[in-house]
């Protein structure tokens, strides 16, 4: 199957070439997911979580090995994430558009995992770095109660011909994701559509220097890019490559 759809693309390639380029110079944004080299995807807390955590279903167990080689090729572009919604575009025989519908955490569900983890998570840095307690990490880590999706609350569209269940596009999204979650793990809970200040546990106080109440719990973008500064640098921005 993969020789045919290697073939498909080759004979495609130099069409969907000339879409990309012709998007481009009307001004579209066409950008890949630049993935690391190396056997690793996703490097960080929340992005290797987020992998191990859809490996470990079996119905996406083997379609999901078809997306990293699509991601690892720079095929996936424009990769979005919002409120309970991925979306991306992947270069295929043509060029697909991926949307993935996440339904949002109950107001109960997330009322509980924020009970579990009660007084146990003192910084949001802590917490989007994944530096937490074993007790908090089984919590939130837990694959019927925690804080990741199961494969009955991922909706997967995409307009390829193979588009029952979890196409190689998606799964390269899906996988496009992690690596999203290593730049800014702030993502996950944007995806989630919580507030992950609302995790911690007298941040204020544990931090405890900042002039304004209420004003702990917020970190610069340049303490993220500093805490994230190594992963960060294995993964080459964004670059159009094409
Ligand atoms: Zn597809």
């Amino acid at each position: 199957m993969g020789w045919i759809d290697y073939g498909d693309y080759q004979d495609n390639k130099e069409e969907v070439e000339r879409q990309i380029a012709a998007r481009r110079e009307r001004g579209d944004i066409f950008e890949a997911v630049q993935a690391p080299k190396g056997n690793k995807l996703a490097t960080s807390f929340w992005g290797q979580a987020w992998q191990r955590h859809l490996e470990g279903y079996a119905d996406y167990e083997s379609r999901l090995p078809r997306g990293r080689s699509y991601l690892r090729q720079g095929k996936v572009y424009n990769l979005e994430i919002g409120a309970g919604e991925v979306t991306a575009e992947v270069v295929g025989s043509a060029i697909y558009d991926v949307i993935i519908k996440i339904k949002p955490l109950t107001a109960p569900h997330w009322q509980e995992i924020k009970g579990k983890c009660a007084g146990q998570v003192s910084t949001l840095l802590d917490l989007l770095s994944g530096k937490l307690g074993d007790g908090v990490l089984k919590v939130i880590t837990d694959r019927e109660t925690g804080l990741f999706p199961a494969p009955k609350e991922i909706k997967i569209n995409c307009n390829c011909p193979d588009s029952a269940g979890l196409c190689k596009h998606a799964a390269a999204v899906l996988y496009g994701v992690g690596l999203k979650f290593d730049a800014d793990p702030g993502l996950f809970f944007k995806l989630r559509a919580v507030n992950p200040e609302e995790l911690l546990s007298l941040a204020a106080d544990a931090v405890g220097k900042e002039p304004v109440a209420g004003s702990a719990a917020v970190i610069s973008d340049d303490d993220i890019a500093g805490l994230f500064g190594i992963d960060m640098g294995e993964i080459p921005p964004n670059l159009d490559h094409l």
